[in-house]
């Protein structure tokens, strides 16, 4: 990664001047706030739906040691194995010995960001072995050497025109024409099959670990997670430890509110639940089933203030509701989480001072705790990262003088009417001049906006304090 991907203002000042990014963005969050809002009002009991998911994972986050084991018993039970990586290292180190152990050379990845947390594919690559994601988003990314820019619309930052255009590259197919969608997810497919076939090694995530059976939980829209689990000869599972659960019946109230929160549909097309390796030479499925749990981190996040994040089921409702996403995109955020979620979770995963300027990518809105399905107090969490963040001494040090002038003044009554009169009045003769003021968002790249002008007298003021009267 380059130095200044962790720079969020630096990667949204560049994301504000990218006119094909603003309108590409524009047009999606419109689109998924409005499924949003059809999915969530499509449930009488929305809210009752939300209580419930939440209460699972909060119940299982108080035991998840107990479960933990409960899965791993039941999977070897079933033919199966489980492995536990601390790190990031550890989990890729698992999946590649897997893979050579079987002789493997050609992998297919079902969409998964435990997999994009540890940078999977690059250590696969290095093992040489070839590895194609299958997600069509995830596979568009691939081809463009980008990361994905969001939890479940990989691609969202790209129009038809910028896929066909890749597509164009990298397919060897002879003249074609890509004019249209339908055209080039039927290429992409086409692509896509050869490799299932072909395929060694399938990898997926899961939405949720079902402790009382030791099945995985898989949700997609396109199918493409069946087809990695079941057609190489080797099926892994890599997941975060926190996506466990007790019951099969616990997994379905999370599957009643994700689906909801992403796409609006009461379900996803393809829910599957895969339960070891194939019993006997007439079953399908794989014959070697494995499940790395990853770790990085989690553990102690449970253990602290911030365990309420391991609620997340990766819906990306926050995201799509933030209005600081909206401008910006997933990559500004230079990280694999992204929107309210990510400034959260990638800080206590990669340290304060490596992300401590996600916490400030916030308006302060709270609309992201608003449409969390799993009730997770974003804004809460992310004012206490900025605190932890001030009382470590990180952050611009004018800002830090700024803030804190401003909280003793805020503190006065008095001082403060005094201080906030006399800026109105010095905007509002600055308003009146020649030279209205200007507030630089971003020197580098040209983005200005003029500064409101205060209407009308203080609220404060004499005349002010007379109408409220009235
Ligand atoms: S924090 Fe909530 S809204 Fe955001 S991705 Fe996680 S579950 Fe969804």
């Amino acid at each position: 990664m380059e130095k200044n991907e962790k720079d969020f203002l630096h990667g949204a000042s560049a994301a504000m001047a990218d006119k094909q990014l603003q309108a590409n963005l524009g047009r999606l969050m419109m689109i998924l706030r409005t499924m949003h809002s059809a999915g969530v009002g499509s449930a009488a009991n929305f809210e009752d739906l939300r209580r419930c998911a939440s209460e699972v994972k909060r119940h299982t986050l108080e035991h998840l040691d107990f479960y933990l084991e409960t899965f791993e018993k039941k999977v070897i039970e079933k033919g199966g194995k489980v492995y536990y990586a601390e790190t990031c290292e550890d989990l890729n180190s698992i999946v590649v010995e897997i893979c050579r152990r079987r002789g493997a050379r050609i992998a297919v990845k079902g969409k998964s960001m435990v997999s994009e947390e540890t940078g999977l594919n690059r250590a696969l690559e290095k093992a040489g072995i070839e590895v194609t994601e299958t997600d069509m988003g995830e596979y568009i990314v691939q081809l463009a050497h980008e990361r994905p820019s969001h939890l479940v619309g990989p691609a969202i930052h790209k129009n038809k025109e910028q896929i066909a255009d890749l597509f164009m590259k990298h397919h060897d197919l002879g003249p074609r024409s890509l004019d249209n969608i339908p055209s080039i997810v039927a290429e992409g497919r086409k692509v896509l099959r050869e490799k299932f076939i072909k395929a060694d090694v399938g990898i997926t995530g899961a939405n949720a670990l079902i402790a009382e059976t030791g099945s995985v939980l898989l949700v997609t829209n396109e199918g493409n997670g069946d087809l990695c689990s079941t057609l190489p000869k080797v099926h892994i599972v890599v997941s975060g430890i926190e996506k466990v659960v007790p019951r099969l019946e616990d997994a379905g109230a999370i599957l009643r509110v994700l689906a909801r929160s992403i796409t609006g549909q009461a379900m996803s097309c393809y829910t599957s639940i895969f339960t070891g390796p194939r019993e006997g030479p007439e079953d399908a499925g794989p014959e070697e089933f494995h499940v790395v749990l990853l770790d990085n981190h989690r553990s102690e996040i449970l253990a602290g203030e911030f365990r309420d994040i391991l609620r997340c089921i990766r819906c990306s409702s926050c995201m799509n509701h933030c209005p600081v996403f909206g401008v910006t995109g997933g990559h500004a955020y230079g990280s694999v989480y992204v929107g309210p979620m990510g400034s959260v979770l990638t800080p206590l995963m990669e340290g304060m001072r490596e992300a401590g300027d996600l916490p400030d990518a916030c308006c302060g809105d709270d609309r992201c705790a608003e449409v969390c399905p799993m009730m997770i107090p974003l804004p809460d969490l992310l004012r206490r990262l900025r605190t932890r963040k001030w009382n470590m001494g990180i952050g611009s040090r004018p800002l830090k003088w700024g803030l804190s002038a401003y909280m003793k003044t805020a503190l006065r009554p008095r001082l403060f009417h005094a201080a906030s009169g006399a800026a109105a009045v010095l905007a509002s003769m600055l308003q009146g001049g020649k030279k209205r003021p200007v507030f630089s968002l971003n020197r580098m790249h040209g983005i200005k906006t003029h500064l409101p002008t205060p209407q009308g007298k203080p609220f404060f003021s004499p005349l002010g304090r007379k109408r409220r009267e009235l």
